[in-house]
C-alpha cells in the first residue's frame, strides 16, 4: 500500500457529529465497544493463527477456509466462499443494500517463505502479522462485538475476507466482487481494513498501469551485419521520447522505467530487448494519456530505427524485421471519493468524537475498485501499530488497538444505522 500524503481538508458536519455522538452513547454500542478490551487475547490468537497459514498470491485457499470457520463461529449468516476464493458472511439480514466491511487475506510472500510468527508481550512478529493480520483481526473483532451486543441493524453488514489485493493479485478479489450481479449494485459503501493504525483515511485511489514492452529484430554480428536494426536502440529512443511527456502535479501523475533487459554479448546485435514501465495517477484520463504517449513513442522509435538501419546499410535493402509487443502486466483503476460523500463525513465525525487525528491519503488498496466505479469507499487501518510491511521483519503492536476498533465499529454502525 504505497501511501502519499495529501493536504488535509477537514469538513466537519454538525448533523453527522450529533448522530455519531448519539450512536456512541447507545447501550448496545457501548456493550459492543467494551468487548474490545476484554477480548484482546482472542484478537491476538486470531492474528497469530492466521499469519501461520501461508497465503501467497493465488494461494489463499487454506486461509480462506480458516476464515470461513471463524465467520461461522461468530454467527454470521450465509457464510460462503466464491469461485475466486473470497469469503463472505452477513450480519443483519439480507435486505439490500449492504455496507461492506472487508480485509484482504493474501500476502506478498511467495509459497515456501518461512513463516516464523511469534509473540513478545503486545508485539507480534513475522510476515503478514500486520498486513493484513491487523485488518483481518479487526474484521473478526467487529463481528464478535456485534454478536455479543446483539444490535439490530437497519442495513446488513457484509463481512468479506478477499483474495488478491497485493502485487500480482492486482485487486482480483475485489474486481470479482464488483463484477458479480449479487454484489455489484447491492454494496452501498465499502469500508476496507488494511494494515495497522488509525491515523489515515485512504479516500483517493492511486491507479497504476504497468507494461512490459518487448522489441524484437533480426539480430546479427556487430561487424558483418552492421546496419541491422537494433532493439536496444529502439527502446532507448522510446525512453528518450516518452520521458519528455509532461505530467501534471495535480492530479499527481508519475512514470518510471524500472527494468530494462536485452542483448547477449558486446559483439552481437540483439534479437530482443524489453523494459518495464510503471504509470501512476489518481486520474484515469492522465493514465490513458501516458499510455497513448508510450505507444506513440514506441511506433516512432521503430520507424526511426528502420530508417536509420537503411541509411547505415543502403546496399542491403530489406524490411527492417522489427516488431514490438506491449503486454499489460498490471492495471489498477484510479478514482476519488466525492468530498461531500456521507462516508467521509461519517469517518470525520467518528474521528472527532474519539479525539483521533487522521489524514486523508492517496494509496492503492481494495478501495480502488469501488472508487473507480463512483461508489463510496475508504480504506483505514485495523488499529494498533505496525511496520516492516512486505518484509520478513514485519511487526505489529496491539497497544492502543481498542481505539482503532472503536473507530471501525462506530463508522460501520453509522453507515448501516440501527433499526430502533
Ligand atoms: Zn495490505
Amino acid at each position: 500500500m504505497p501511501v502519499v500524503r495529501r493536504a488535509d481538508a477537514s469538513g466537519a458536519d454538525s448533523t453527522v457529529h450529533r448522530e455519531v455522538a448519539r450512536l456512541a452513547e447507545h447501550p448496545g454500542v457501548r456493550r459492543a465497544a467494551l468487548q474490545f478490551r476484554s477480548q484482546e487475547f482472542r484478537h491476538i490468537q486470531w492474528q497469530l493463527e492466521m499469519a501461520r497459514i501461508p497465503a501467497p498470491p493465488f494461494g489463499e485457499n487454506a486461509r480462506a477456509e480458516w476464515l470461513a470457520k471463524r465467520f461461522r463461529e461468530l454467527g454470521l449468516e450465509d457464510v460462503h466462499t466464491d469461485e475466486v476464493g473470497n469469503v463472505f458472511g452477513i450480519r443483519g439480514g439480507s435486505a439490500q443494500p449492504f455496507v461492506a466491511l472487508s480485509a484482504h487475506i493474501d500476502t506478498v510472500f511467495p509459497a515456501g517463505t518461512p513463516l516464523n510468527i511469534r509473540q513478545q508481550g503486545t508485539r507480534l512478529f513475522g510476515p503478514g502479522v500486520s498486513d493484513n493480520g491487523a485488518g483481518v483481526a479487526a474484521l473478526l473483532a467487529v463481528a464478535a462485538a456485534l454478536r455479543a451486543a446483539d444490535l439490530s441493524l437497519a442495513a446488513p453488514i457484509l463481512f468479506i475476507g478477499n483474495v488478491g489485493e497485493e502485487g500480482e493479485g492486482d485487486l482480483r478479489g475485489m474486481r470479482h466482487i464488483f463484477a458479480e450481479p449479487r454484489w455489484k449494485n447491492s454494496i452501498r459503501q465499502s469500508l476496507v481494513l488494511d494494515g495497522a493504525g488509525c491515523d489515515t483515511i485512504v479516500a483517493e485511489a492511486l491507479g497504476s498501469r504497468r507494461f512490459e514492452v518487448i522489441v524484437r529484430g533480426p539480430g546479427g554480428h556487430s561487424w558483418s551485419d552492421f546496419g541491422a536494426p537494433n532493439p536496444i536502440v529502439v527502446l532507448a529512443r522510446t525512453i528518450q521520447g516518452f520521458t519528455q511527456t509532461r505530467v501534471p502535479t495535480a492530479p499527481k501523475t508519475t512514470f518510471n522505467i524500472g527494468v530494462i533487459r536485452g542483448g547477449t554479448s558486446v559483439n552481437s546485435i540483439p534479437e530482443s530487448a524489453s523494459m518495464r514501465v510503471d504509470i501512476r495517477s489518481t486520474s484515469m484520463a492522465e493514465m490513458e494519456r501516458l499510455e497513448a504517449s508510450l505507444r506513440r513513442e514506441l511506433d516512432l522509435a521503430i520507424a526511426e530505427e528502420a530508417r536509420a538501419s537503411e541509411q547505415r546499410n543502403p546496399t542491403q535493402r530489406r524490411s527492417s524485421g522489427l516488431s514490438d509487443e506491449v503486454v499489460v502486466i498490471g492495471s489498477r483503476p484510479a478514482g476519488e471519493l466525492d468530498p461531500d460523500a456521507r462516508m467521509l463525513k461519517v469517518i470525520r465525525a467518528v474521528d472527532a468524537h474519539l479525539g483521533n487525528a487522521a489524514q486523508i491519503q492517496r494509496a492503492s488498496t481494495d478501495a480502488n475498485i469501488p472508487l473507480s466505479m463512483g461508489r463510496e469507499a475508504i480504506a483505514i487501518g485495523g488499529g494498533g501499530t505496525g511496520g516492516g510491511a512486505h518484509t520478513l521483519q514485519e511487526w505489529f503492536d496491539s497497544n492502543g488497538r481498542e481505539l482503532g476498533l472503536q473507530r471501525i465499529l462506530l463508522t460501520v454502525l453509522a453507515l448501516a444505522g440501527l433499526a430502533e
